[in-house]
């Protein structure tokens, strides 16, 4: 059973069909990446999932619950944007503790917690540091544990290497394909670059105007006639 799907969803915003009749399964612990040109429609797909937005036609399941009629804080998802959005005001133990303290876990489980998910990411020693004094790499980092910090059963990757440098970026997707393999965590990844959903997906849509173009392996999508 597809552990994320989406059956012939649409979503218009005015004259524009950003999500038009999109039919997707995520299988459980895969990589899923959505890749295609700025305005296509993958970010759209991506807050459907998350229930940031309800679809005007079409259902979004994750297992056996129709996400958008999820409260928010019951929805199973973590999600990773492109710019980081991190809390300025907290330090890193803060920010990954947020949802943790919001779930009012006990204060000792929640420094448990927090310390294990920040060795998963690599930055143990900053749990003190405030988001401006970290490269974007290390906020990136601070970001996915956060998500990670949820125990989601889908994580929701907008285009997260692409503010970063390309050194850094490098060094993100090797840490990004290990922490999914370690974890088995099935993620839905958007990017525009075709170089990097080559090298993590399982799987890979192409989108083009709010529709899937073509729909497989990397190996299947790039040897596509
Ligand atoms: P992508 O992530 O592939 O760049 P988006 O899903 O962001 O594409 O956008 C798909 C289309 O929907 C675009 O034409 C975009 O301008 C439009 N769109 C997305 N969000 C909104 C919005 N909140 N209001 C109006 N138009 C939007
Ligand atoms: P709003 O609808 O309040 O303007 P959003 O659409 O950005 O805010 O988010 C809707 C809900 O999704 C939020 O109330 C929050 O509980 C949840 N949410 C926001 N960001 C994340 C995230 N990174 N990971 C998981 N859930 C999130």
């Amino acid at each position: 059973m597809a552990v994320v799907e989406l059956r012939e969803v649409h979503k218009r915003y005015g004259k524009t069909a950003a999500v038009d009749g999109v039919s997707l399964g995520l299988r459980e612990g895969e990589f899923f990446t959505l890749l295609g040109p700025s305005g296509c429609g993958k970010t759209t797909t991506l807050r459907l999932v998350a229930g940031f937005e309800a679809p005007d036609r079409g259902e979004v399941w994750i297992g056996k619950e129709r996400v958008d009629r999820l409260p928010p804080e019951r929805r199973p998802i973590g999600m990773v944007f492109q710019n980081y959005a991190l809390f300025p005001n907290m330090t890193v133990f803060g920010n990954v503790a947020f949802p943790l303290r919001l779930k009012r876990l006990p204060e000792g489980e929640v420094r448990r917690k927090v310390g294990a998910l920040l060795e998963m990411v690599h930055l143990s020693g900053l749990e003190d540091r405030y988001p401006k004094e970290l490269s974007g790499g290390q906020q990136q980092r601070v970001a996915l544990a956060r998500a990670l910090a949820r125990e989601p059963k889908v994580l929701l990757l907008d285009e997260p290497l692409s503010a970063l440098d390309a050194k850094i970026r490098e060094e993100l997707r090797g840490e990004l394909k290990r922490l999914q393999r370690e974890v088995g965590l099935t993620t839905l990844y958007v990017t525009h670059d075709q170089e990097e959903a080559l090298a993590l997906s399982d799987r890979i849509a192409v989108m083009r105007e709010g529709k899937v173009e073509q729909l497989g392996t990397p190996k299947e999508v790039y040897e596509a006639p």
